[in-house]
């Protein structure tokens, strides 16, 4: 079996592990990175995508609010790339108690959130689609955020100071000894080949998953997990964040994300952070909640519907409402809590908190590591490497009309040619079509990928020499991924759209019948698609 040895070992690519990973190499230990998916792979790549100014917590978790408005502060100017500052209002709407306007805008004064009060009437010209019978309206300082480009970002930083990350291995056990943990087995989940790795110290960032890693290293740690669903709707139908001016609920926040505005989220206990439905409910009141903040909001093309897990971290067991977690971050020492030593973990808190997570978590390993090093995190401007700049798909199209991307067009509606593409292979060792979709959009737009996915994946296997059983493998896995999220909202122009990809994708490619390399234990044999629960469709009542 394989060995490698590293000072700091961080388990987690979401943001929480990347700014981890960038915060320990940049005070110069050799460190190393290990997540079982690719980056943002967990609740980081499923988020709603806000950049908090703390307003949200404002009045009921005043700690959490104060992090919020301190790190919102700092990233706008560590990572400008990856931030957009749209700006956001809490909007007291004729459902809102009129009573909560007062105590928000107090709140937010003493804990040093800038707030201001305009106008109904300036708040409509400023968002003209708002519900007409606004009461009250405050501006704060919310952002929205590229998570993909940001975590990417932090992890090519880290890789600057000599850090590594690998992806797609999975950690499968803790190695302790003496009290002591002293590295974990990392198995590589395409190819099953596993990996020892030696380690000072162990830094569990695994999210939601905290649970199960602290688990393997003998400590019993309870991080729940709190489903949220959101929805996409395919149309930018505010240029601000929409927050609802009341007690945090279900559907009442709204934010532009690119070419997109997402509405969310629901909050939901789940038994298991890998299995977790989106329930027809969830959808139906994104859309209800929706309509009260935009009076046409359900005449919009929805475009896709997600969920993710929050790590809600609780020395006791959580509460049926798990909106009163808070949402402050826990950094546990496992020598002190345990009797384990050289483990640490660091759970909760929130997107907006992670560089102030990574920062205080690297301050407790320095001193068990009994070493000085300051953070500089908060002073070093992090840059893309890629193209994105906060994407926008104006961007690619001007680009296009100068003749700058050159190249056949491969997925019309997010603008991506066929260069971008095998530029992006080139640079990869794996040939999954999710890796594309996160570093270029291929598949993200209305299509859903009805029209890009086969022409990508006859580029991948062209360019890559892979069999076309592989390159099958690619394809499906690629649309059931995209199914899932397309399933919960099937009526009106999405429905019309996936009869169309059914029948390009069943009807003339034969995707059900198509040899496919078998993945896990299989692995090596050809076997067919299974098309269970796959372009089953059943159209959800408008
Ligand atoms: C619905 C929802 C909406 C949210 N909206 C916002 C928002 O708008 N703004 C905001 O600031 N915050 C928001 N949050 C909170 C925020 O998304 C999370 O706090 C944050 O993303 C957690 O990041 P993380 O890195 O700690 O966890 P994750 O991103 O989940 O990363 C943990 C990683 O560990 C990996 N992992 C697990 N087990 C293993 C293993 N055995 N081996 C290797 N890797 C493993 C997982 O694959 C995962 O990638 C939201 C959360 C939810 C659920």
């Amino acid at each position: 079996m394989k060995k490698k040895s590293t000072e700091i070992l961080v388990i987690g690519g979401g943001v929480t592990g990347c700014g981890v990973l960038f915060d320990a190499a940049q005070r110069g230990f050799k460190s190393l990175l290990i997540e079982r998916g690719a980056l943002s792979n967990g609740t980081s790549g499923r988020f709603h995508g806000l950049l908090h100014s703390g307003g949200r917590y404002a009045v009921k978790d005043a700690d959490a609010a104060r992090e919020c408005i301190e790190e919102n502060i700092i990233l706008r100017k560590i990572m400008p790339e990856a931030i957009e500052d749209t700006g956001g209002l809490f909007v007291s709407t004729p459902f809102d108690p009129p009573e909560f306007a007062d105590s928000f805008y107090t709140a937010c004064q003493e804990i040093g959130i800038p707030v201001e009060e305009i106008s109904p009437a300036e708040a409509l010209r400023r968002e003209p689609l708002l519900n007409p019978q606004l009461r009250r309206v405050f501006v704060v300082p919310d952002g929205s955020v590229e998570t993909w480009e940001a975590c990417q970002m932090l992890v090519d930083s880290a890789k600057e100071y000599g850090a590594e990350a690998l992806l797609y291995r999975k950690v499968i056990d803790i190695f302790t000894n003496n009290g002591k943990v002293t590295g974990a087995l990392i198995k590589n989940v395409i190819t099953d080949e596993e990996l020892t790795i030696e380690a000072d110290m162990v830094v569990n960032a695994a999210g939601a998953w905290g649970g199960r890693i602290g688990h393997m290293a003998g400590c019993e740690i309870t991080v729940n997990s709190g489903k949220g669903t959101m929805v996409a709707m395919n149309y930018r139908m505010v240029n601000t964040v929409v927050n609802r001016c009341g007690p945090p609920s279900d559907g009442d926040i709204l934010v532009p994300v690119g070419s997109v505005a997402v509405i969310g989220t629901t909050s939901v206990g789940v038994p298991d952070p890998d299995d977790y439905p989106i329930e027809d409910w969830e959808v139906e009141r994104m859309f209800n909640k929706g309509e009260e903040m935009i009076p046409s909001f359900k005449k919009f093309r929805a475009l896709r519907a997600w969920a993710g897990v929050r790590p809600l971290y609780q020395e006791k067991e959580a509460g049926a409402d798990l909106r009163k977690v808070t949402r402050k971050y826990a950094l546990l020492d496992h020598l002190t809590r345990d009797g384990v030593d050289n483990f640490v973990t660091i759970t909760g808190g929130k997107w907006t908190t992670y560089r102030m997570m990574a920062e205080h978590t690297l301050d407790m390993v320095c001193q068990k590591l009994g070493t000085e090093r300051p953070c500089k995190t908060a002073t070093t401007v992090l840059h893309s490497h890629g193209d994105k700049n906060h994407f926008t798909l104006g961007q690619r199209l001007e680009k296009l009309e100068k003749g700058e991307l050159k190249g056949q067009l491969i997925c019309e509606c997010e603008l991506v040619t066929r260069p971008q593409i095998e530029e992006r292979l080139a640079q990869s060792d794996r040939n999954i079509i999710n890796d594309l979709r996160r570093d270029l959009r291929v598949g993200m737009g209305p299509c859903q990928g009805g029209f890009c996915t086969y022409r990508v994946t006859g580029i991948m296997h062209e360019n890559k020499g892979i069999s076309a059983q592989e390159a099958n493998k690619a394809l499906v896995d690629f649309l059931q991924e995209r199914w899932k999220g397309i399933q919960p909202i099937l009526w009106g122009q999405h429905l019309r759209q996936m009869q169309l990809d059914e029948g390009i994708y069943l009807g003339l490619l034969g995707l059900d019948k198509l040899p496919i390399e078998l993945s896990g234990a299989d692995r090596g044999r050809i076997g067919e698609v299974e098309t269970e629960g796959y372009f089953e469709i059943e159209a959800v009542p408008n």
